[in-house]
């Protein structure tokens, strides 16, 4: 077969490199490092972690991240391989030897026979010769990449920062306190979750937002900007105590039918996914630290046992809008042979990015075969995340996902909450196998 391209050689791109050689087509791997270096990274081995050596939770019959896990392992992952045989302890958690794990990625990848590893930057587009490439250049794409994406797709087809307010699973609010409804019913009457506030509880949680403890910019994110429309809301709060109640939490327009007083403040959830599992808190993007955030946002009437999606925070981050740009084949839908997998696409994390470059690996080799890819179904972790990206989301408000079970469509029949998560667990695993089978 003709090779394929892979540009970055980041945990998305050696996955992907891996998995098409495995299937019998050779790969040129482009990773810049460390001909040219990015702000995070510090050597020149590929599949470097560039922050924290933890792969998150491993039980895989309660968590997604370790569902995600259980599910690369089943499909041959280079990522879980190196992970399992450089793993250092962590209770629950999968951690790894970082220079380990990526010194393994590295020698496997250099003596695959099927691989070609190229340093060196890809300025621009790839060339138009290459007619199937996978660009996983992650969150600091080089600038000359990104600005011709932005050239080919258009103004909001890529963002440099993420504005990430936290996103809550909709069945673990409290409806004895919140209640639906639109500001001045427009739209269809009541498309938002409503938490009303009395003064007392809005003036403690202001003063609870000035006195919060925030994480730092790095040094080279400092001139990370605040765009008026997503400030962090203990920015907003700095600029005086009743500048929320005026802003995203005034509470005009809304009639709480729980309590005879009117609301002094009240804080909306919108639907952030197709399936309504999710709601995010409508412009709460914050840099508080997430233990902060957790004790800070349950104390909001009506969230006292949310449980948390994901929290919120606020980084360089470079991103496509792919519910806008891709299509349901991880395709840029203006130039077909390009395709997108790793942090660029807009899920966040090692394990989602990776586990992306395994699926964007496996379709470009099925397309070099001659044959369609088939994505796996929306009830496993891989298809729920793909979903979500390539059109769950809205490409409105599109901002980077982690793998949770809001992403999964619910289970069929009634199942008591606390087995929920394992019987999608299962569920997504009895149909990958399937799928699997059918596609060999
Ligand atoms: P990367 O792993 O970044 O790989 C992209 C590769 O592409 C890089 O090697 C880069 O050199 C190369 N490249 C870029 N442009 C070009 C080009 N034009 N030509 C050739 N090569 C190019 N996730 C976590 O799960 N846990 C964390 O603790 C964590 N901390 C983070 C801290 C920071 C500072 C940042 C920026 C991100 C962090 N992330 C973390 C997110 C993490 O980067 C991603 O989850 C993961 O590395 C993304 O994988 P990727 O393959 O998409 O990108």
């Amino acid at each position: 077969f003709k090779e394929i391209h892979i540009v970055g050689g980041g945990l998305a791109g050696s996955e992907a490199a891996w998995q098409a050689a495995q299937q019998g087509v050779p790969v040129v791997l482009h990773e810049m490092r460390p001909v040219r270096k990015t702000d995070a990274h510090h050597t020149d081995h590929l599949a470097e972690l560039v922050c924290s050596n933890s792969f998150r939770s491993d039980d895989y019959e309660n968590n997604a991240v370790g569902l995600l896990h259980e599910e690369m392992r089943r499909m041959d992952s280079l990522i879980m391989q190196a992970a399992a045989k450089h793993k250092v302890p962590a209770g629950s958690a999968l951690a790894v030897d970082r220079d380990g794990f990526s010194e393994e990625v590295t020698k496997t990848l250099e003596a695959h026979p099927l691989i070609t590893i190229e340093r060196g930057e890809i300025e621009g587009l790839p060339p138009q010769e290459w007619d199937n490439v996978i660009v996983a250049t992650g969150p600091l794409t080089s600038p000359a990449l990104s600005k011709a994406v932005l050239e080919l797709c258009g103004e909001d087809a890529l963002a440099f920062f993420d504005a990430i307010a936290p996103i809550i699973y909709k069945e673990s609010i409290d409806f004895g306190t919140a209640w639906f409804q639109s500001r001045y019913d427009k739209g269809d009457g009541a498309d938002y979750i409503n938490l009303p506030m009395t003064k007392a509880q809005y003036e403690e949680f202001v003063h609870d937002l000035n006195t919060g403890e925030k994480t730092d910019f790095k040094e080279w994110e400092k001139d990370t900007p605040y765009f008026e429309g997503c400030m962090p809301i203990e920015v907003m709060a700095e600029r005086g105590p009743e500048t929320l109640r005026f802003g995203p939490m005034k509470p005009v327009g809304l009639t709480c039918p729980h309590w005879d007083e009117k609301p002094y403040a009240v804080v909306q959830l919108r639907q952030d996914n197709k399936l309504g599992t999710l709601y995010n808190m409508v412009g709460f993007q914050t840099k508080l630290k997430y233990a902060e955030q957790t004790r800070i946002f349950k104390k909001i009437p009506g969230l006292e046992n949310a449980q948390f999606a994901r929290l919120g925070g606020l980084h360089r981050n470079t991103f496509l809008n792919s519910p806008k740009v891709l299509d349901g084949l991880m395709r840029m839908k203006a130039d077909t042979r390009l395709r997108f997998a790793g942090q660029i696409t807009g899920v966040e994390g090692y394990v989602e990015s990776a586990a992306m470059g395994l699926m964007a690996g496996r379709m470009a080799a099925t397309e070099r075969k001659g044959g369609t890819p088939t994505p796996p179904p929306a009830t496993t972790a891989f298809g729920a995340l793909i979903s979500h990206i390539t059109g769950g989301a809205d490409a409105k408000t599109f901002q980077p996902m982690n793998v949770n079970f809001g992403l999964f469509p619910p289970l069929e029949g009634r199942v008591h909450r606390k087995e929920r998560k394992s019987a999608m667990s299962r569920r997504a695993l009895d149909e990958l196998t399937s799928w699997i089978s059918e596609l060999s």
